[in-house]
């Protein structure tokens, strides 16, 4: 497929101070848009200007919520290369929820070139301070004008990206999780490894939930028995028992992050034991109670390693490694930060060179 370029006339001013960067809300000088219908398949792919899009009110996406996204990062390392993270990763993971939310799928290889293409063309917004990342946001969504309740025969893909400022201002720092008894974010058979909004939509209300008692976010437990462990918001989560590591296993309703996979294979690379299985949340309550939960901490790309510090059980305050960040979260967060950064030698071979 051709990929067309066109490029803005009017360049925006670039965020002043990288220090004061936030999350999400500034974006580059240009976007990645393709589109599909049943005539063409996937077609029309370019780089145009970053400008709001049209559609019907009656798009699909906007009554159904048949959408599916991407979340990853664009790094610059001290000698001004730009990498990214195991890209491959997340294109792969986007089919794969694309096929769950019933949307035509796509050329992997060919959306990897047109993203390079893209941050390549808007290089200098990938910012410079160490920690801060050019985030990137690939998307697709249903436009069908049409309000029956039936897949759409007409999508469109799109990738936007933003200069996101450092996750830790003030360096690493441990979170309080709230464990929900009450609402669940995903059952099996259902959406939880599709990166999908209503996955998102569903769990807005326990996370105000949890904001109002004081807690950053929330751990799920399954849908069905109420009582393993799945994620912790938007991360994997891991837990370390005596001298095993846990993470739950993969069952269709955890959605798979690179950032885990990475994990899994860091801390089985310098010889320690981790699982993949069910995790029972009385067993971290035995386990607090004997003194072997030793640390927990949540993967993802946002934070890269999130150390958990105090996890709330109905009554049960449970306070990990003193509140204090733990040797194996903090030697991994330097780790996949490290290789990320350009400051560790890429030895999985997970570094995609941009320019
Ligand atoms: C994106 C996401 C993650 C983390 O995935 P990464 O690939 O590591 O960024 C975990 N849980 C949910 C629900 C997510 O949407």
């Amino acid at each position: 497929m051709e990929l067309k370029i066109e490029l803005t006339r009017q360049p925006k001013e670039k965020p002043a101070d990288e220090n004061k960067l936030s999350f999400g809300h500034i974006f580059t000088d240009h976007m990645f848009v393709m589109d599909w219908d049943k005539e063409h398949g996937w077609h029309d792919a370019k780089i145009v200007p970053f400008a709001p899009i049209l559609m019907s009110p009656a798009a699909t996406c906007l009554h159904y919520g048949q959408e599916v996204f991407e979340g990853m990062k664009a790094y610059r390392t001290e000698s001004g290369e730009i990498r990214l993270f195991r890209p491959q990763e997340n294109f792969r993971r986007m089919n794969e929820s694309h096929d769950r939310i019933c949307i035509p799928k796509f050329d992997e290889a060919f959306l990897l070139e047109a993203l390079k293409k893209l941050i390549e063309i808007d290089a200098d917004w990938v910012p410079h301070t160490y920690g801060t990342s050019l985030y990137i946001r690939p998307f697709t969504i249903g436009t069908e004008e049409s309000l029956g309740a039936h897949s759409s025969t007409k999508y469109k893909f799109l990738i936007i990206m933003s200069p996101s400022g450092a996750y830790y201002e003030g360096g690493l720092a441990p979170v309080k999780i709230y464990v929900e008894t009450k609402y669940v974010r995903a059952t099996p058979g259902g959406t939880g490894f599709a990166k999908t909004g209503g996955n998102y939509a569903a769990s807005l209300k326990a996370q105000d939930v949890a904001a109002e008692e004081g807690y950053s976010q929330v751990l799920w437990l399954d849908g069905v028995h109420r009582k393993y462990v799945e994620e912790v918001g938007a991360m994997n989560v891991f837990f370390v028992l005596g001298d095993e590591i846990v993470t739950p296993e993969l069952d269709g309703s955890i959605l798979s992050g690179i950032t885990r996979k990475s994990a899994v294979e860091i801390l089985r690379s310098w010889g320690y034991k981790v699982s993949e299985r069910a995790l029972d949340i009385q067993e971290l309550v035995d386990a607090y109670h004997a003194g072997t939960l030793k640390e927990a901490f949540g993967t993802g790309t946002a934070a890269v390693i999130s150390p958990i510090g105090e996890l709330k059980y109905n009554d049960l305050v449970m306070e990990i490694n003193h509140n204090e960040i733990g040797e194996i979260s903090q030697r991994l967060y330097d780790e996949l930060t490290g290789i990320q950064w350009g400051k560790v030698e890429d030895r999985f071979n997970w570094i995609v060179k941009v320019k």
